[in-house]
């Protein structure tokens, strides 16, 4: 498998990154967005917006400058609106600052037991998680419960790609591949 994109049209884009980085923003904020996924010829795990559920302050645990963490009411909410509709779920937060867009340590920490639970509740559907900054995107998608993330190429808003960094998959590499 290649890599993750996710589609979604002009609209549920502009709507998602007005939310998660409004004007003069001090701390993170999330959503997610309900999906369908697909495999391409070229191999390649497509994710199409269905519906957005933008989160509230009421839905964190902890709602920091640099750390997200959401109430076990709000995940189960999510998983069941999800399983519900039988789509995947699809993470998005933001980061502030400068610096160009990376899934964090403690990113990485929470996904590598989030993701995989998710799936699971989901019976096999795929998972994605994404982090947007002033200046760009980036995340990973995970196809199964057991297998390593894949890369996300990219967010294809309308037929516009919008490109993923890519550095999130680099440091997730490192850290499967080459323990220190
Ligand atoms: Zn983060």
């Amino acid at each position: 498998m290649a890599s993750g994109v996710i589609e979604m049209s002009d609209a549920a884009w502009r709507e998602l990154k007005e939310h998660l980085l409004p004007p003069n923003c001090q701390i993170e904020e999330g959503a997610f967005i309900l999906a369908r996924h697909k495999i391409t010829g070229e191999q390649e795990l497509v994710f199409q917006h269905i519906q957005t559920v933008l989160l509230t302050r009421d839905d964190y645990e902890f709602q920091e400058s640099d750390y997200l963490e959401l109430t076990d009411a709000t995940k189960g909410r999510l998983i069941k609106l999800a399983h519900d509709q039988q789509t995947s779920l699809v993470e998005f937060h933001s980061h502030i600052g400068p610096y160009p867009a990376c899934l964090s340590p403690s990113d990485m920490a929470g996904l590598s037991e989030f993701a995989p639970h998710v799936i699971w509740r989901l019976k096999g559907r795929p998972y994605a998680a994404v982090v947007v900054t002033e200046s760009g995107i980036d995340g990973l998608a995970w196809l199964s419960q057991k297998a390593p993330p894949m890369m996300l190429n990219s967010i294809l808003v309308g037929n516009q790609h919008v490109k993923a960094t890519g550095l999130s998959f680099r440091i997730s590499r490192r850290r499967t591949y080459e323990p220190i």
